[in-house]
């Protein structure tokens, strides 16, 4: 089957690599060494300022939002947090859940934040600024950097959700002001579940080591982490085959340039949309991101049934939307292993669902 989902996402080859190893114990020198280099190579893909840490947890990305939430904030903080769909809301949840007073900018969908979405702050109104830099569930590509100037024009840290905006869009933390990136090991890097990467800055080290956050979360007690990483290890046992694959994927972007990949999910997004032309479909984002088309039946089919379509006839998953756009909406990924020959596939799956026939190619029974 051909992942066009968001995550997890069409694996990458080197997440195969591992599979027919015996994985390397993990509490030895060599292991720690492999981690260090790790994380390492992890910062300067991300464009870490000097002297960031980053730190592998063993967990989905909401583990990761989770944890570092925890270990900057507490009851005594106020934060800031941008909501635009289902990922927003999942930070607000986490904010309540442990008891930090926060304040919510809901913003309209289909649209990044903008300057004139800036509350009237000042210095110290706000311990945190939160955002998720793609909402993955409306596709609304968000300008991080407008929101990471602001952050820290009123002393506050700014924490990024950039899980499925990495390796799909530019995403540098110096240039966009981010002090806490989040991102997981199954979106664009294309690696399978069970990992996920939070990189701090030094703003962030300095909140997390003097800071008022309240009881750690035991498991995903982020201080742990980051003292155990000093020495290239970790608390409890880590995904170890998550991190040899990991491992690979840098070591092949670090060959192929980060803007090689970055290109690589521009050129799919691009193809795809071009290919839409004429299909009873609208795109509903007006700032998209590279890793995802949001699209809206226009016609009186139900996506639920072009879902089980791609499925049953083409062997294709796209990402449906869940909640009460459910039959009306639908999304496919840019990101993860797919090539424009995948795209074409999906497109000739689409146009057969339509009932559209393409004169020059073979004609597609479209009554099934
Ligand atoms: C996928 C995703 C997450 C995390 O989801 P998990 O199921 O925990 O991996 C968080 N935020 C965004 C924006 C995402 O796309």
């Amino acid at each position: 089957m051909k992942l066009f989902t968001v995550g997890p996402t069409e694996p990458h080859p080197v997440a195969f690599a591992t599979s027919a190893e015996r994985l390397p114990y993990f509490r030895t020198g060599e292991f720690s060494d492999l981690v260090l280099g790790l994380e390492r190579d992890y910062l300067s893909l991300m464009r870490a300022p000097q002297g960031s840490r980053a730190v592998f947890l063993t967990c989905s990305g909401t583990g990761a939002m989770e944890s570092s939430i925890a270990a900057l904030f507490g009851p005594t903080d106020r934060v800031l947090v941008f909501v635009s769909g289902a990922f927003g809301q999942r930070i607000v949840e986490i904010c309540q859940s442990r008891a930090i007073p926060h304040d919510v900018i809901h913003i309209p969908a289909g649209r990044s934040v903008s300057a004139a979405d800036l509350p009237a702050a000042k210095a110290g109104d706000y311990a945190g600024v939160l955002l998720t830099s793609h909402e993955t569930s409306t596709g609304v590509l968000h300008d991080t950097k407008l929101v990471g100037a602001f952050a820290h024009s009123i002393g506050a840290v700014m924490v990024s959700d950039g899980i499925s905006t990495f390796l799909a869009d530019p995403y540098p933390m110096d240039e966009f002001e981010i002090d806490v990136a989040i991102t997981s090991s199954h979106k664009a890097l294309g690696l399978h579940p069970g990992m996920a990467f939070v990189c701090l800055s030094p703003l962030a080290l300095a909140k997390v080591a003097t800071g008022s956050a309240g009881p750690q979360p035991y498991y995903l007690d982020l201080r742990r982490h980051l003292t155990d990483g000093l020495r290239g290890q970790s608390p409890w046992t880590p995904a170890i085959a998550a991190l040899l694959q990991m491992r690979l994927q840098l070591d092949r972007i670090a060959a192929a340039g980060l803007y090689g990949e970055i290109a690589r999910s521009q050129g799919l997004a691009r193809h795809l949309r071009a290919g839409l032309e004429g299909l009873p479909l609208e795109i509903t984002t007006m700032d998209l991101s590279n890793c995802l088309t949001p699209l809206r039946m226009a016609g009186p089919q139900s996506a639920g049934d072009l879902y089980a379509y791609l499925m049953q006839h083409h062997d294709i998953a796209i990402q449906p939307t869940g909640g009460p756009h459910a039959q009306t909406h639908f999304r496919i990924g840019h990101i993860g292993n797919l090539t424009l020959q995948d795209n074409d596939e999906l497109i000739a799956g689409l146009r057969a669902f339509f009932g559209m026939t393409d004169s020059n190619s073979e004609r597609v029974d479209a009554s099934v």
